[in-house]
């Protein structure tokens, strides 16, 4: 059996610029991929190409063996198996916690408004947010909307969540709780892409790291083989920077 998700020679242009270089990665089913690398290197150009919100400039993206990057793709069928939350809060203000997370699988999954409404209740309730439901995400914290966020993303059941620097808006008390959510769902075999400034749940969560510089993969290994036997130079002085900013 193949990788659930591969990514083949994927390459991303903005105008001149060229921000993803020739990126060729699989993601095993189940498994948790941390990205890093310093601000500007293409992480969240990266998720962004995967869930088709933007046009490559060359490559390929095959989801459970289907090329997704071709023309005609149904767009909406692709996004239902891949769920993204981003860094800034991106739950609709206008809807309660409830309509948030039952939004997708009632209209573009088509289930029923009991069947989409019990499976977000029981989401809810796993992580503790059920008294929250019918509250409206301005009255909730940064971590519980976060949360919210992460739980519309997997109410429709995708293959593969992406999380983009999910906690980097948040205060550290808050980190913490959605870190703890993010555990649980790679402990339900969730396969999972992050981009995460927290190298010590980087450290933990990743069976495998990538190091991005410049658009380019540098280095992919385990934590261990990455945080503590960086080889290019580039890993090294990354890592020297985090290091000095108190950071690892
Ligand atoms: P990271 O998430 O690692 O900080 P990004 O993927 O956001 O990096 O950005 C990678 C590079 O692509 C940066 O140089 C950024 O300025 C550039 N970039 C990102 N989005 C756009 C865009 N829509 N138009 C032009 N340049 C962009
Ligand atoms: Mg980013």
């Amino acid at each position: 059996m193949g990788a659930l998700l591969q990514l083949k020679n994927l390459r991303k242009e903005f105008g001149s610029h060229l921000v993803l270089d020739n990126i060729c990665l699989d993601f095993s089913q189940g498994s948790a991929t941390v990205v890093i690398g310093a601000s500007g290197s293409g992480k969240s150009t990266l998720m962004r190409c995967v869930n088709l919100l933007e046009e490559l400039s060359d490559g390929q993206i095959i989801l459970d063996g289907e090329d997704i990057s071709t023309y005609g793709i149904d767009l909406d069928l692709v996004r239902g198996k891949i769920g993204s939350v981003f860094q800034a809060f991106n739950l609709f203000p206008h809807l309660t916690v409830l309509e948030n997370i039952t939004l997708a699988p009632r209209l573009v999954q088509k289930k029923s408004k009991a069947e989409a409404e019990a499976r977000a209740h029981e989401l809810l309730k796993r992580f503790g947010l059920e008294d929250k439901a019918d509250a409206y995400p301005n009255l909730l914290s940064g971590g519980q909307q976060q949360r919210v966020a992460i739980l519309r993303a997997i109410a429709t059941g995708p293959k593969i969540l992406l999380l983009d620097e999910v906690t980097s808006a948040l205060d550290p008390v808050l980190i913490a709780e959605v870190l703890s959510l993010i555990a649980e769902l790679k402990a339900d075999g969730i396969t999972m892409v992050i981009s995460t400034h927290e190298m010590g749940f980087a450290k933990r969560i990743a069976d495998r790291v990538v190091f991005l510089s410049n658009g380019a993969v540098l280095e992919e290994g385990t934590p261990r083989e990455i945080f503590d036997s960086p080889k290019t130079t580039e890993l090294k002085t990354f890592l020297g920077a985090l290091q000095d900013a108190g950071r690892l």
